[in-house]
């Protein structure tokens, strides 16, 4: 049996989605920038999509920026909201960000920038109180993730981002574990910026989204065209943002039927894993997360064994350890909610989609257990 439950890393683009695309492969070639009827055919399915992304969140369609990934529009967010933000050089974020914000932060930090990088505790969350205080006069945007990837941690955006408005701050939100899978409705949510990629809820990859609020200040990233009215220079990736268009309207017909299903499949799976595994623990808060993550550690055993392992049986999940200049060095999320060393090297992320069945989790919960009994015997950190 194949079991694919990596679907944070990537997911497969649903079939309803690659037939929105073809045509425009194929006979809709048109230049949507162009004045003839070829290129008017293409530009109005363009701004159907535009309408799809913005119903997603709750926006209005002029908000919505296409990009080419959720890292150029996190990239996008950070650097045009400071350069537009009349000299404040404060950044405030997490420890926890994907690298798509921590690098670009981090970059800007050697360039000038001050950054708070907040802490979480061992569930993963911020402390609302030390964020209030991180503020400064001159804090000139605050970037913190919806949802984290390698967890599935839920943030409270909706009180974060209150509060920078309170404090006059441009807030952005990287949404890309978010969209498609929690409701999302900007219309009550006071955040100014977020991300989004399309390859995170079934569209293909090289596609993103950056929601920018009206009258939000942004200088733009790329320079060229007039193309996302001036927001994002370079001719329109029409197939793709045809296909993001669909990807949001499964999301919107399927979500709330989708999350119950695809949660009570994760939570199987996990209450198996932790009671046939001893020495295994949840990562993450366990309620304020994604409906499809979970992330566990098996203790004494290394995360590349078992995913290897996994692999073998046809399972694909994924780790959170990265192997670092020939060291494994535990994720940068594992530290910071202070996972003990020998758990965090035994991280395990698994994620399902919509396309997962039941029978896939027993075949999981069946095949695991003695892969981990196994390595443990081979493990050097067991008293045997
Ligand atoms: N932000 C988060 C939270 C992510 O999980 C990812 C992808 O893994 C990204 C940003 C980057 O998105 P993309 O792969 O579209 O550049």
């Amino acid at each position: 049996m194949n079991v694919y439950l990596d679907n944070n890393a990537t997911t497969r683009v649903a079939p309803e989605v690659l037939e929105a695309m073809l045509p425009y492969f194929k006979d809709e070639y048109g230049n949507p920038s162009s004045m003839h009827s070829v290129g008017g055919r293409v530009k109005k399915e363009i701004e159907a999509a535009r309408a799809k992304v913005a119903e997603l969140i709750g926006a209005d369609p002029q908000e919505i920026v296409f990009t080419s990934c959720g890292t150029e529009s996190d990239n996008t967010a950070i650097r045009g909201a400071l350069e537009a933000s009349s000299g404040k050089k404060h950044i405030i974020t997490s420890r926890v960000e994907h690298p798509a914000v921590l690098s670009t932060v981090r970059y800007l930090e050697k360039r000038g920038y001050s950054l708070t990088e907040l802490p979480v505790d061992r569930q993963g969350m911020i402390d609302m109180s030390e964020y209030e205080a991180a503020f400064r006069e001159d804090t000139g945007l605050v970037s913190i993730m919806w949802a984290n990837n390698e967890t599935g941690v839920i943030f409270p955006i909706h009180e974060m981002a209150e509060i920078a408005r309170g404090k006059g701050v441009v807030f952005h939100t990287d949404a890309v574990q978010a969209a498609g899978k929690l409701k999302i409705d900007m219309k009550d949510t006071p955040a100014d910026l977020l991300s989004i990629s399309g390859h995170k809820l079934h569209a293909p990859k090289g596609i993103g989204v950056l929601y920018v609020r009206r009258g939000t200040p942004m200088t733009p990233f790329m320079l060229g065209g007039h193309q996302e009215s001036g927001r994002r220079a370079g001719t329109e990736n029409v197939p793709y943002i045809v296909g993001l268009g669909r990807a949001a309207e499964l999301a919107i017909a399927g979500m709330a039927e989708e999350n119950t299903r695809i949660k009570s499949l994760r939570d199987k799976l996990e209450k198996a894993l932790l009671e046939k595994c001893p020495d295994a623990m949840l990562n993450g808060h366990p309620e304020h997360r994604l409906p499809n993550t979970t992330n566990i550690s098996f203790e004494f055993v290394e995360g590349e064994a078992i995913l290897l392992m996994l692999n073998r049986e046809g399972i694909a999940a994924s780790s959170g350890s990265a192997c670092t200049s020939g060291s494994l060095e535990p994720s940068h999320v594992m530290r910071a909610m202070g996972v003990p060393f020998t758990a965090a090297h035994g991280s395990i992320r698994f994620s399902l989609s919509r396309y997962n069945e039941e029978p896939e989790m027993d075949y999981v919960a069946e095949k695991l257990p003695p892969i981990i009994k196994r390595l443990r015997e081979l493990s050097p950190f067991v008293k045997k």
